[in-house]
């Protein structure tokens, strides 16, 4: 069976995601079993114009982020979306609540020049392109990359954890970071990480997004317990673009 081609492109971001790729080693050779990377800067010297699954990093930013998207898109017939900033915008999506000079003022300084400038509003790729999957976390976990390669690769749909990194959270017999006076985003972020940040000492910050339908009353439930309010979890989820 001939293997489905795979691109990877990046957009803005840290390039983190594909460093993690570049982390999966020994992995990253039983993947090359399924399938054949035939574009990737960070990667590889080679391109082509043709390929099956293309894997987008990174937010768009600009005009050009656009059309050069949908170009991608247009090509492949299965598109990931691979991290936070592909996902939800990311850490991008901060400069939005700024106005551009501001945002420009405090990264450039005084050798601030027009061409540094993004000039659009900055989109996670489904805000520009329909997506078939998408990979949560900034950065992703490895693992996560190479169960939703191997499902698509077999024609499946991956399946994104529905339920919150509490779940998780409780399973480890973790203390609750509550319990030490932190706020954790753990009641409305999306799980799949196995609680990594709680587990190893630090509170959640949301780098998975927002479950689909967070449990409103239950957070808001906990929030008052701990003398905190919803509001105050939903600010913090603003951090990685989580709509
Ligand atoms: S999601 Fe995080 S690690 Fe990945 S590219 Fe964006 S900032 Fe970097
Ligand atoms: S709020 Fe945070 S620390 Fe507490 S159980 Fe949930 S994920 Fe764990
Ligand atoms: S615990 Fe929260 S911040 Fe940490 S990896 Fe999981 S979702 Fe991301």
């Amino acid at each position: 069976m001939k293997k489905p081609r795979v691109a990877i492109f990046d957009f803005a971001g840290c390039e983190g995601c594909q460093l993690q790729i570049v982390n999966l080693e020994e992995e990253l050779l039983q993947l090359l079993e399924v399938v054949d990377v035939v574009e990737w800067r960070e990667g590889i010297s080679d391109q082509s114009p043709e390929f099956d699954i293309a894997i987008v990093e990174g937010a768009i930013t600009r005009p050009q982020d656009v059309r050069r998207l949908e170009q991608i898109r247009a090509r492949a017939k299965v598109l990931v979306a691979l991290g936070a900033c592909a996902s939800h915008g990311g850490v991008n999506k901060l400069r939005q609540r700024l106005d551009l000079a501001a945002a420009k003022r405090i990264v450039y300084g005084t050798a601030a020049r027009e061409e540094f400038l993004v000039s659009g509003p900055v989109q996670a790729v489904d805000e520009v392109v329909s997506i078939d999957a998408r990979v949560e976390g900034c950065p992703i976990d490895r693992q996560e990359l190479g169960n939703v390669l191997r499902t698509l690769v077999l024609g499946g749909e991956p399946k994104v954890p529905n339920y919150p990194v509490c779940v998780e959270c409780k399973r480890a017999g973790n203390i609750c970071r509550y319990e030490r006076g932190e706020i954790c985003l753990g009641p409305v972020t999306r799980g799949g990480c196995g609680a990594r940040c709680p587990s190893f000492g630090m509170w959640c910050y949301g780098c998975r997004g927002s479950v689909d339908e967070p449990n409103i009353h239950a957070a808001r439930a906990v929030m008052e317990r701990y003398g905190r309010t919803v509001q105050e979890l939903e600010e913090r989820l603003a951090l990685f673009g989580s709509r």
